[in-house]
């Protein structure tokens, strides 16, 4: 970069002190950071037709004042100043608050501009901006800054100006000239200009777009060139199977696999026979049938001599996995060991001996696994069930366990391919996008809770049949606050309800894991027909039997959480029912609502999601992996990151791209940013 964007913003005129502190704090050192700080919108002060706006939107006007203004005292500091204003043939009211002064500059007869949010019941503006006179400043569109201390919009504009008058002449251009032609991208000086000077609403949205593309490819370059470059190392353990082994476990198997789940087998692997690290994101549609997929690539790696570990996030899946997996297994003569939070300590010390001797050849387990004194005699896969609930440095921590081991990561949340190429850009993608044969679509419906009684009798059909029941309570106690139901009373009603009939079992999470096995098993096992649970359930959880699950609140939850709840029925080939009992409020919840009648299909929830929320939320969590963009916004600018993508790809795989003069700015970022040493840093 040169000398004069690295100069430090003090070299402003007006900038010192408690100023250069503030700017600080926003991160601003240099003026290249000061021009590079985004607005987080543009006010529009073109001059609108008020027939056509609508209730509550920013509007301004010019027109000529009808009457003097009145002014009412509301206490301190407080007051509303009121006059009339004719807008063309409207005549309106426009209304000021704690702005009495202007009682005496304001005239009956003048023409006055004004901005604000229009009511349109009442026909009356209430003023944000006001100038005197008729619009006349050439200023169309005002960009906002989001601001720190005691920072004007007016103040950081003029140091703006100043900055970019400055560094203009040697701002870098990122973009080739090919990719700037071939879009119609404004070139960096054009498109700082309309960030922050616009000339009109064109301006804006060409500088919006050029930054937008510019921000997905750096980040593009980034993803892809971390996943070259691991690719390139062979830094990893090529893992020499035994195929007819392989073949001979999925011939056992009580099903035939579908033709999904053979491509993701496939895929798994081909990856594993290459010298590199696996790291793939296995995504699946609750039921679609990961498991298996799982227990098939860990019985490959043992097959060549290696030691496989299988994550789950909660003791329960565990569990269940080790069952399934031992069913599977075990015939095959594989030693599979468990290890969670409430193995003694006398069994685990056996475990970590067996473990290191290579006397266990699966193990399978919680977060238990990733302890430091948990240690393989030679690790080759492990496979994270749900992996979006693990954490980053929990993912490097299981990496560093053995001798760079393949990495599986599954997941049921069905994330939209936005997401899935930032978040988990660095990593392949393999997607079982079709579910088991023979399985029905879940019959939901979306109910007020006076239709209990009703539910109930559905219900007892479904028991009587000889299947069985889930019902969902957010919470496991009363709380003041939040108007949840209790699951204990809950489970008391329909003890009663069901008395002698039915069993019904009840699960939370403050109950000892000991005692939620002996439920989940009771459950499994078919003693009990009807499990009152909190989440805890959510995921993974595989009773086939179960046929009908309700769900209190419903509008409490995400479309990604109700998805994975539903998923635990539906997963036999008998017809199932799913019933929200919700009385949402806002408009988003009745949509939710909505959605999940509508479809079964996780991958369109997961789209409706991430609209609902945005991308910040959709895991409900920061460290999730999905960067924050200055510009770009991964719902809306969905085909430029593919394009970007798509860029990004070709110019890693071009010579040019590591020569040419034209791409040096780029090169140099991707140095920089350390993709070129095969680690995601964000
Ligand atoms: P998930 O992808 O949600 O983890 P599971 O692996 O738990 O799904 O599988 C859901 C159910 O489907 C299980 O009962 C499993 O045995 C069954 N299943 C998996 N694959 C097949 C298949 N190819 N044909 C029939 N049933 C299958
Ligand atoms: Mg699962």
């Amino acid at each position: 970069m040169s000398n004069k964007a690295l100069q430090s913003v003090s070299s402003l005129k007006g900038i010192g002190g408690e100023t250069e502190k503030t700017l600080a704090d926003m991160g601003i050192l240099t003026l290249h950071d000061l021009v590079m700080t985004f607005p987080y919108r543009h006010e529009d002060f073109r001059l609108k037709n008020i027939a056509e706006t609508p209730h509550n939107e920013r509007v301004t006007v010019e027109g000529r004042v009808e009457s003097e203004p009145s002014v009412l005292f509301l206490g301190k500091n407080k007051s509303r100043l009121q006059i009339r204003l004719l807008v063309g043939p409207h005549l309106i009211k426009v209304v000021f608050f704690n702005q009495a002064y202007l009682k005496n500059k304001i005239v009956s007869g003048q023409t006055i501009t004004v901005t604000g949010k229009w009511d349109r019941g009442r026909q009356a503006i209430s003023v944000s901006h006001y100038s005197a006179g008729p619009k006349t400043d050439n200023v169309d569109f005002e960009p906002m800054y989001s601001l720190k201390g005691s920072l004007h919009q007016k103040t950081f504009r003029k140091f703006m100006h100043q900055a970019l008058q400055e560094v203009e002449s040697d701002l870098q251009e990122l973009l080739p000239y090919n990719i700037r032609h071939s879009y119609k991208l404004l070139p960096v000086q054009e498109a700082l200009q309309g960030v922050h000077f616009p000339k009109d609403a064109d301006h804006v949205k060409q500088a919006r777009r050029r930054f937008v593309y510019e921000e997905l490819l750096l980040f593009q370059l980034k993803m892809q060139a971390i996943k070259k470059v691991r690719k390139e190392q062979n830094k990893g353990i090529a893992i020499a199977y035994d195929i007819h082994k392989i073949k001979d476990l999925i011939a056992t198997l009580p099903y035939e696999l579908t033709a999904a789940q053979k491509r993701v087998v496939n895929e798994i692997c081909k990856d594993l026979k290459e010298p590199h690290r696996m790291n793939r994101l296995l995504q699946g549609d609750v039921g679609s049938g990961k498991t298996v997929v799982a227990a098939i690539a860990l019985y490959a790696v043992i097959t060549a001599g290696f030691q496989g570990a299988l994550m789950a996030p909660t003791e329960i899946l565990a569990e269940q996995h080790a069952e399934s997996l031992h069913d599977w297994l075990s015939p095959m003569g594989i030693r599979i060991a468990v290890l969670t939070g409430s193995t003694k300590t006398k069994a685990r010390r056996t475990l970590h001996e067996q473990l290191q001797n290579g006397e266990i050849d699966l193990l399978i387990g919680t977060h238990a696994l990733i302890q430091p004194d948990v240690e393989f005699r030679k690790l080759g896969l492990v496979i994270t069930d749900e992996q979006h609930r693990f954490g980053v440095e929990q993912r490097r921590v299981l990496r560093d366990k053995g001798m760079s081991p393949d990495v599986l990561f599954m997941t049921a949340t069905p994330i939209p391919r936005t997401l899935a190429i930032t978040a988990f850009g660095e990593m392949d993608v393999s997607i079982i996008d079709e579910m088991p044969a023979g399985r029905k679509e879940i019959e939901t419906h979306w109910v007020k809770k006076e239709l209990f009684d009703q539910i109930i009798k559905r219900m007892v059909v479904e028991l009587k049949a000889g299947n069985q029941a889930y019902v969902i309570c957010p919470l496991i106690e009363e709380s003041e606050k939040l108007d949840v139901q209790n699951a204990v009373d809950v489970y008391e009603q329909l003890s009663s309800i069901f008395h002698q009939q039915f069993n019904v079992g009840l699960m939370h999470g403050r109950l000892h894991s000991t005692e939620k096995d002996e439920v989940m098993r009771a459950f499994s096992e078919g003693q009990i027909q009807v499990l009152v649970s909190t989440t805890v359930v959510e995921v993974g959880v595989n009773v086939p039997n179960a046929t009908f699950i309700v769900i209190y609140d419903a509008e409490r939850f995400g479309l990604a959480q109700l998805h994975q709840l539903r998923g635990r029925v539906g997963r036999g080939s008998e017809q199932s029912y799913c019933i929200l009992l919700a009385d949402p409020k806002s408009e988003d919840g009745k949509e939710r609502m909505l959605s999940m009648t509508e479809t079964n299909d996780g991958f369109k929830l997961a789209e409706k999601d991430l609209e609902l929320r945005g991308a910040g939320d959709f895991f409900g969590r920061k460290q999730s992996g999905v960067p924050e963009f200055k510009m770009a916004d991964l719902v809306h600018d969905y085909r430029a990151l593919e394009t970007a993508r798509q860029d990004a790809e070709k110019f890693l795989a071009s010579d040019e791209f590591w020569t040419s003069e034209e791409t040096k700015y780029l090169r140099t970022y991707l140095e920089q940013s350390g993709a070129l040493n095969g680690e995601r840093i964000d």
